[in-house]
């Protein structure tokens, strides 16, 4: 039996994989508490330890050093801080600079004070301008503490894959750090903290298949912290108290493993379907606009605008027509806001756009669905126009 809807909104949460789920349940049944030191608190531990080594290996990181969190918010409201650790010593952080595309996650600055955040900009592909980051850098006044700088390695709405290596050297010649979100390139693309040269990683669970509420802040080395968000029970090493949310964290490796095993052969299905999609959609509307369609992108997503067609109306008459698709990040009201990353890349936020993004078990008949809707949808708006 044909699935009745297609979900192409894999940006905004990934579909539970089967092991995720798998390993979600077992652990949620699980009776002790991962600190505890009798045998039922021990076998918890063991499942978390066990989801720590995974995540840790399909980001070439060492387990020590992944913090689990709530997911990739709290992980990120956890490292941007001006409040840091070396060992035991105080490190100082006097400025933050993000790109004017990052995720409101990190877009608004963590613990930063709202006037300590500076944003640097991105060219019309959406792509981070590192000269303007350079720039800043440079200007940058230490006396009340070092730079710290954040690029996300891909984009939600655009999946324009981000210079991060190359920021990266800018930021250590400047003496700063840098944050890398990396919660869409995770599954997408191959990933390796060391590679990328960021000091810190922000991962989510959801995004790659694993349950929601889950995510870690993955540092590369053991020294250098920023202080606890969360304070109670010293928890992670003292970087995140409370209790841990055993059964997700469970699920999130059980999905990091399962991806990890087939990433390059996913991708490269992934870039040819998407291909043939966007093929279908400008024979459709040769007015299209593909936005970042000529720079890196993840291979999974779309992100179009079509003169007339309105991010809202878009939205609703897909789902109507049974695709699920978005507008951009899912906001949180579910309303559809304007696009803060196309202003970022100097095109009017009230311009309709509209995300499509897919992966892993999406099927020919998804594809085909949407692309029908599309046509469905454009000559609708063909007739109004003439009437
Ligand atoms: N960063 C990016 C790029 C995202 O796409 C998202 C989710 O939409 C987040 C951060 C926030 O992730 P979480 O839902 O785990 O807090």
């Amino acid at each position: 039996m044909t699935n009745p809807r297609a979900y192409m909104d894999w940006n905004a949460t990934a579909p539970l994989l089967p092991a995720a789920h798998e390993a979600f349940v077992r652990v949620a049944d699980m009776e002790g508490n991962p600190s505890s030191v009798h045998r039922e608190g021990r076998a918890v531990r063991a499942e978390i330890e066990s989801a720590r080594r995974v995540v840790a290996d399909a980001l070439g990181a060492k387990s020590a050093n992944i913090t689990f969190t709530s997911g990739a918010t709290e992980a990120a409201n956890m490292v941007l801080t001006p409040d840091f650790r070396m060992g035991r010593s105080p490190l100082a952080f006097g400025r933050l600079y993000v790109s004017g595309i990052e995720h409101k996650a990190v877009f608004e600055g963590g613990r930063f004070g709202e006037t300590d955040v500076s944003v640097y900009s991105v060219d019309h592909n959406g792509v981070a301008d590192l000269a303007m980051l350079q720039a800043m850098l440079e200007a940058h006044d230490k006396t009340a503490g070092l730079p710290m700088v954040a690029l996300m390695l891909a984009n939600n709405e655009t999946g324009a894959i981000q210079p991060v290596a190359e920021a990266a050297k800018i930021v250590h010649a400047n003496g700063g750090i840098l944050v890398v979100d990396a919660v869409q390139a995770f599954g997408r693309m191959p990933l390796d903290i060391e590679a990328l040269d960021a000091d810190f990683l922000i991962v989510s669970s959801h995004k790659i298949g694993g349950p929601k509420g889950a995510g870690a802040l993955v540092a590369r080395g053991e020294t250098m912290m920023p202080t606890a968000l969360i304070r109670g029970g010293g928890q992670e090493r003292g970087h995140r108290s409370g209790t841990e949310n055993a059964a997700a964290i469970a699920g999130f490796g059980a999905a990091a493993r399962d991806m990890k095993d087939c990433l390059d052969e996913r991708g490269l299905a992934l870039a040819v379907r998407r291909d043939a999609l966007e093929l279908e959609l400008r024979a459709i509307a040769p007015a299209i606009v593909i936005h970042a369609e000529n720079v890196e992108r993840l291979p999974n997503t779309t992100f179009f605008s079509l003169q007339g067609l309105k991010s809202e109306t878009g939205q609703i008459a897909f789902d109507i027509e049974g695709v699920a698709l978005s507008a951009g990040s899912a906001c949180s009201s579910g309303k559809v806001g304007e696009s803060h990353v196309l202003k970022g890349m100097g095109l009017d936020p009230r311009m309709g756009a509209l995300r499509i993004s897919f992966g892993s078990t999406t099927t020919e008949a998804d594809i085909e669905r949407t692309i029908e809707a599309f046509r469905r949808l454009t000559s609708r708006m063909r007739k109004a126009d003439a009437v």
